[in-house]
């Protein structure tokens, strides 16, 4: 059996190298920047999810050691044993306080996050309605789930009515990507919200991308729509902490009943050690600069309209994103990772993302932008890609 398992295994990854989808890892040697170095070579990188450039910010630094003095490294229990610090207890009020919504519940990650929230919401008897494009997290909640799970076309409403229309099902879940992470769109939230309170379905809106980034003072994508009653009681809102905010978690934000049922039912939050508190010390930082300095999102915008502008003319397009994910569509998943590699040979990172993780034949770049890139850091990206679109 296991020489047989073993040679199985070369062979499928002689076939995913074969077809381009060999996927492997980069090592960095220090901290997540725009500059980075690997092997000795520093890097220009359009690569992380750390759009406000926290993720090494010398008050976040400082905060994490008076954290670790204050509550020790490992939390050492989960949370409803004695794995529970003040610290939790403070971001938790925090966010709540900074979303709007009645409670917030931290999770230690944002797969954990939405995995626990589903499970614990609805099982059998009940129907999940899903955007296509959604992450892969919220589609593995959902078959853990066991719920009936629909997949709708992306921001097809019509065809999500038509189904939750016809559903049976005792509870209804609607959930989706608020910006999507592969393509930096956003969702038709009062679209979403108007069928979930007509269908009488909870929605579940995983803004892990707009957190931070879009909504008055960075208070997420639920912020940045005047008409939204984004305190519905149908809404369950979700984000990370590991991306914008720059260190790492998640939050779940709802009325209190849902965070109740949350800590009382959600396997992936009471079957698991504590977050260290002092990573929730350090996002409590994280949070009055993502209030406080609105420069760092005003600096996106102006670096997105940059590279929008400045790659109009290119042979590859960008996708219609206003966030600070633009993805440039390759098409082909080689062609995705010799444009990937070519840039790597010049200095410059950018992922090639391929399926699975997003539709065949929609290979592209994932160019991610923070707020600590330069003008000048553009304008090299953008002349690499102009050569390489005349060569290949
Ligand atoms: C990154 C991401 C997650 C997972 O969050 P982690 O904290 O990294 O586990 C969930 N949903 C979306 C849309 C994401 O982009």
């Amino acid at each position: 059996m296991c020489p047989d398992l073993i040679e199985q295994l070369r062979e499928q990854q002689l076939v995913r190298e074969r077809n381009g989808l060999l996927r492997s890892r980069l090592t960095l040697e220090g901290s997540q920047e725009t500059h980075i170095s690997i092997a000795g070579r520093e890097f220009l990188a359009f690569c992380s999810n750390d759009y406000l450039g926290l993720a090494s910010h010398p008050a976040l630094i400082e905060a994490a050691c008076v954290g670790a003095k204050q509550y020790g490294v490992g939390a050492g229990a989960s949370h409803l044993i004695s794995g529970h610090f003040s610290a939790h207890h403070l971001l938790e009020e925090a966010i709540a306080r900074f979303t709007g919504f009645p409670k917030a519940l931290l999770f230690s990650t944002g797969y954990m996050a939405n995995v626990g929230v589903v499970t614990a919401l609805v099982g059998r008897d009940d129907a999940v309605f899903a955007d296509r494009l959604n992450h892969a997290s919220l589609n593995d909640a959902a078959l853990l789930s066991r719920a009936e799970f629909n997949r709708y076309p992306h921001l097809d409403l019509s065809v999500l009515e038509q189904r939750l229309v016809a559903s049976k099902a005792r509870r209804k879940l609607v959930m989706t990507d608020v910006v999507f992470s592969m393509d930096g769109n956003i969702a038709p939230v009062s679209g979403l919200l108007a069928l979930c309170e007509k269908y009488k379905a909870i929605l579940l809106l995983d803004d892990a991308h707009g957190f931070g980034v879009l909504g008055k003072q960075g208070r997420g994508t639920l912020f940045s729509f005047d008409t939204f009653n984004r305190h519905s009681s149908h809404i369950i809102y979700m984000a990370t902490l590991g991306k914008a905010a720059g260190v790492f978690g998640a939050f779940v934000a709802a009325q209190s009943e849902i965070i109740e049922t949350l800590i009382q039912n959600a396997r992936s939050y009471i079957y698991t050690t504590a977050t260290p508190a002092l990573l929730s010390h350090t996002v409590l930082k994280s949070l009055e600069l993502i209030e406080h300095e609105e420069w760092r999102r005003e600096k996106l915008k102006q670096l997105v309209a940059k590279l929008k502008n400045e790659l109009q003319l290119l042979r590859w397009t960008l996708l219609p994103s206003t966030t600070p994910i633009q993805p440039l569509i390759i098409g082909r998943s080689e062609d995705a990772m010799q444009v990937s590699n070519a840039l790597r040979e010049r200095g410059i990172l950018v992922p090639a993302i391929r399926p699975p993780t997003v539709p065949k034949g929609t290979a592209r770049l994932r160019i991610s932008l923070s707020a600590l890139h330069s003008e000048e850091d553009i304008e090299r990206l953008v002349m690499g890609l102009r050569e390489l679109a005349q060569k290949t």
